[in-house]
């Protein structure tokens, strides 16, 4: 009988932690960045693609103003926005943190550029 119950045991860890991630994540999704749309200057808002389910960062001016902006934000682990900017742009920083992995910490614009540094602007 112990076996079995060790096992229980050690199931319900694991559900707990998969739980508050999925809490955390959540809270997440509803956060507004410190950093306003550099393109019309509403707040961006940490949102989820109903087609895709992919999140992202999005213009909350997309309703009234018809903005497109958006960058991408990396789809494993829970992410936090962080209190300090980007040194290179200014733009609020993002922690990315998966179970077991160091957290890792980008700033969404200038991943985006970096990205379209080959084949668009071929330049800094
Ligand atoms: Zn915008
Ligand atoms: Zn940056």
């Amino acid at each position: 009988m112990r076996p079995v119950i060790e096992n229980l045991k050690a199931k319900e860890v694991k559900v707990g932690r998969e739980l508050a991630e999925a809490i955390i994540e959540t809270r997440t999704l509803k956060a507004t960045l410190d950093t306003p749309c550099p393109e019309c200057g509403s707040p961006l808002r940490i949102m989820k693609s109903r087609t895709t389910g992919k999140r992202f960062i999005g213009c909350s001016g997309a309703w009234t103003s018809n903005c497109r902006f958006s960058l991408p934000l990396p789809q494993l682990g829970t992410i936090k926005l962080l209190d300090s900017q980007c040194q290179r742009c200014g733009f609020q920083l993002v922690m990315t943190k998966r179970i077991k992995m160091k957290p890792m910490i980008s700033c969404p614009r200038c991943y985006v550029t970096k990205l379209n540094k080959n084949n668009v602007y071929g330049g800094d």
